[in-house]
């Protein structure tokens, strides 16, 4: 009885393990290919991932709301407050953003709801530190460049990872046709 009892439970935690390594590897998974980590470059999604996690460890939560984008859909964006209605959101045209070549994210602040907040001066951990400069602090320690540094035009939400390469870099080797979405 006893010998059963313990057989039983040996299953049991088996399966919980298995239970937790699919979990595990179903993230990862997730994290490197769907949703808005589609089409990034699995460095920037892999470490997009690892800023949500550091981030919710010092008790700031974040959401992805933007990654890759076409060039097509880039377009349509920058046209957006020129030729078509709404405000103006870029001034990238199709193939002048780094989300054009899958190297850059875009996040926003959010509560356990998942509600977005874009107030600059919201500090929910209090450390007297904005939670967006927070984020953006965490994000340039695991390598990131990080778009509220810029000073002509800063971009809040942008993380972006670019091994050095300017746009017009990316767009050369693109149109050389070195380029492909293999990610
Ligand atoms: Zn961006």
């Amino acid at each position: 009885m006893q010998h059963s009892f313990k057989k039983y439970s040996q299953i049991l935690l088996g399966a919980a393990l298995l239970l937790t390594l699919s979990l595990t590897y179903g993230g990862k998974a997730e994290a490197a290919s769907e949703g808005v980590y589609y089409g990034l470059h699995p460095e920037v999604a892999e470490k997009a991932a690892l800023v949500k996690q550091i981030a919710a460890d010092q008790g700031i939560l974040i959401r992805y709301t933007d990654g890759y984008r076409s060039f097509e859909h880039q377009d349509a964006l920058y046209n957006q407050g020129r030729t078509t209605e709404g405000p103006i959101v870029t001034n990238a045209r199709g193939g002048e953003s780094y989300h054009n070549y899958g190297l850059a994210i875009d996040f926003v602040l959010t509560d356990h709801y998942g509600n977005a907040y874009w107030s600059l001066d919201r500090d929910v951990n209090g450390n007297g530190v904005s939670d967006w400069e927070d984020v953006g602090n965490i994000a340039k320690s695991v390598g990131f460049s990080w778009g509220g540094d810029w000073t002509s035009f800063p971009d809040y939400p942008h993380l972006q990872l670019d091994y050095g390469m300017s746009v017009q870099d990316l767009q050369y080797w693109y149109n050389q046709g070195y380029y492909q979405f293999a990610y």
